[in-house]
């Protein structure tokens, strides 16, 4: 599968070339635009922001804060 976004200078389709991992929460990925008349190579960064369902393997993580709407599920669970 192709990882793409929208070229930000002609909006065509612009495909990932390589990814370098910058820490457990932050990839910097090189995206290369599909149309040839532009041919933009450019970085972009993915970063996991927040938690919405949190690991049953692993807890949490100290970089990704959980979403509002994955700790309004936690305190609405019935206690036991
Ligand atoms: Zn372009």
């Amino acid at each position: 599968m192709r990882f793409t976004i929208a070229c930000p200078l002609c909006s065509t389709r612009a495909i990932a070339r390589t990814s370098r991992k910058l820490s457990d929460t932050m990839r910097e990925i090189t995206f290369r635009c599909d149309n040839d008349e532009c041919g933009h190579v450019y970085i972009a960064q993915l970063e996991v922001v927040r938690t919405i369902v949190p690991s049953g393997r692993y807890g949490s993580h100290p970089d990704i804060p959980l979403s509002g709407r994955s700790r309004a599920a936690h305190w609405q669970a019935p206690h036991q």
